[in-house]
């Protein structure tokens, strides 16, 4: 597990897109090279939308359990593309209060 900001998809933004566009045409390269001019630790979110025309790349992520939109969750299970899970902070507060107050179900007889 990991934990995702919008400072972690920024500055992972250059490592993703090679990943998605490994031979990228022209208009693709010239967003790599205007990525890889940004200085990522202090780059905003918008300022990696308004070069690569979306906001997808640097976003606040869904939780997989409540369905709201966090700057910060945790990656479940990250190493599968099609299995991994996004949490967020409060749905984890939620599931330890639940291994507290049922805890007498986590003993078996
Ligand atoms: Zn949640």
């Amino acid at each position: 597990m990991r934990l995702i900001t919008l400072r972690t998809q920024a500055l992972e933004v250059i490592q993703r897109w090679k990943k998605q566009y490994p031979n990228p045409d022209r208009e693709r390269a010239e967003v790599q090279k205007k990525l890889e001019a940004l200085d990522l630790t202090t780059a905003l979110p918008k300022d990696i939308e308004n070069i690569i025309g979306n906001n997808s790349w640097c976003c606040k992520i869904e939780c997989d359990e409540c369905n709201e939109y966090f700057d910060n969750v945790l990656q479940i299970n990250e190493k599968s593309e099609y299995h991994t899970r996004y949490i967020c902070l409060q749905c984890i507060k939620k599931a330890l209060e639940l291994f507290e107050t049922e805890k007498e179900k986590c003993h078996y007889l």
